[in-house]
């Protein structure tokens, strides 16, 4: 068997971690068993010792049980894993060892990327990443796929990514994010201004050491660039494709309410909330768990931009530190995000920001306020970026779609330029 790829943990210095035990993740997320764990939760009996089933089958995968409120069923009450606190750590199915840890192979290593979905990550309290390499050592023994080398990658649809094309991406992306003379509106606005170019470009007569020079000469414009290229407001139908997106990405179907309902009532029903979403007028309908509860559209969209919040800096070095994370750590392309070509990755991680600024105005304007805080932020990251990369639909034609008309006409910098 060939050796497994040597892993690479996160290259963004800064960002720490360890466990603080807040049990969000056991609460939220729904977790997919493997054969391995299946066989373990077997010898440590819980079935006859709790006398339910702690799994259930579902559309043809087996996955932790969860409890109405969609805990998971070895959820204490105590906020701890009953699995963790009786059999220890290593016991607990892998997806749950290894969370917050995204493990993405390529062609030569393993990435260890962080989810943001964990508000340790978010918060950036804990140990420094390289402390945690022992354990995703033996973690990912259990998930062989991860230290496996992957094919080649797509620089866009239909090209293979050539020497040193996503290391200068990468590198652009670090560079631009780390600066410190810019401004939170500007540091995206650049962004989708690069993403978009780069998407426009023909990249096919542009390669290795022609497009790093492109890349560069596109970078190094930044951000004066910007001021001679203002944009107008959104349209109503970039706002609608924004919405459609947030929509995408909070939807979260609970598996007991899908087999309790049935599917057709199920979809019926998804149907009727993303024709509300997309509409964009009156109450929202319960997205997430009704963490939206109450709030209308029209307050979201007449509260102010991100960039006017007195925690601006603060939110600007979380969403850069976010973005440098996603592309460090291998979650922005490629094994880490559908399979996508890097260039359309880049422009799904500046939609998610958009969509992420759009629920953190959407959370202030349920609590009454009408600016947003970090505190709304890091909530509003950490519901977007939970479905990043792991929700199919978002790797579906739906998203590539909307990705294409965001393109056209500055939409990226538009829907931006509406939540910044
Ligand atoms: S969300 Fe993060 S900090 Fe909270 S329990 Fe899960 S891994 Fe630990």
């Amino acid at each position: 068997m060939d050796r497994p790829l040597p892993i690479l943990t996160l290259g963004v210095r800064e960002q720490r971690y360890s466990c603080h035990g807040c049990g969000n993740c056991c609460k939220d997320f729904t977790v997919q068993l493997r054969a391995r764990d299946l066989e373990k939760l077997r010898v440590q009996q819980w079935e006859e010792r709790l006398g339910e089933p702690v799994t259930v089958e579902f559309r043809g995968r087996t996955w932790l049980r969860q409890r109405a409120d969609g805990a998971c069923v070895f959820l204490q009450e105590d906020g701890k894993c009953r699995i963790h606190a009786e059999f220890g750590f290593a016991e607990k199915p892998t997806a749950c060892q290894l969370f917050p840890f995204v493990l993405v192979p390529d062609p030569t290593r393993s990435r260890a990327g962080l989810s943001f979905a964990c508000q340790s990550v978010r918060e950036n309290k804990g140990a420094a990443l390289s402390t945690h390499l022992a354990e995703l050592e033996r973690m990912s023994a259990d998930i062989p796929e991860t230290r496996r080398a992957t094919d080649t990658i797509l620089l866009a649809d239909g090209l293979h990514a050539k020497s040193g094309e996503l290391a200068c991406i990468e590198s652009v992306v670090d560079m631009w994010f780390s600066r410190t003379d810019i401004t939170l509106r500007d540091r995206w606005d650049g962004f989708a201004w690069l993403c978009t170019s780069l998407a426009r470009a023909q990249l096919k007569s542009v390669r290795e050491t022609r497009f790093k020079d492109l890349l560069q000469l596109l970078a190094s414009a930044l951000p004066e660039e910007l001021h001679q290229l203002r944009v107008e407001p959104a349209s109503k139908r970039q706002l609608r494709l924004l919405r459609q997106g947030v929509f995408a990405r909070l939807e979260d179907i609970k598996i007991s309410d899908a087999i309790s309902r049935g599917r057709i009532r199920t979809v019926l029903a998804q149907l009727w909330r993303s024709s509300k979403f997309s509409r964009g007028k009156g109450e929202i309908p319960r997205v997430a768990q009704g963490f939206l509860h109450g709030v209308r559209f029209e307050v979201i969209a007449a509260s102010a931009p991100l960039s006017d919040s007195p925690d601006a800096n603060e939110i600007d070095l979380l969403l850069a530190r976010y973005a440098r994370a996603m592309v460090l750590g291998g979650r922005s392309w490629g094994a880490g995000y559908y399979g996508w070509p890097a260039v359309r990755g880049l422009q799904a991680l500046a939609l998610n920001v958009a969509c992420t600024a759009w629920v953190a105005r959407a959370r202030a304007a349920s609590q009454g306020r009408s600016i947003a805080l970090l505190c709304d932020v890091e909530d509003a990251l950490g519901r977007v970026d939970r479905a990043a990369g792991r929700a199919p639909w978002l790797g579906a034609v739906g998203e590539r779609v909307r990705l294409e008309y965001l393109r056209l006409d500055d939409g990226l910098r538009r829907i931006l330029g509406a939540s910044l």
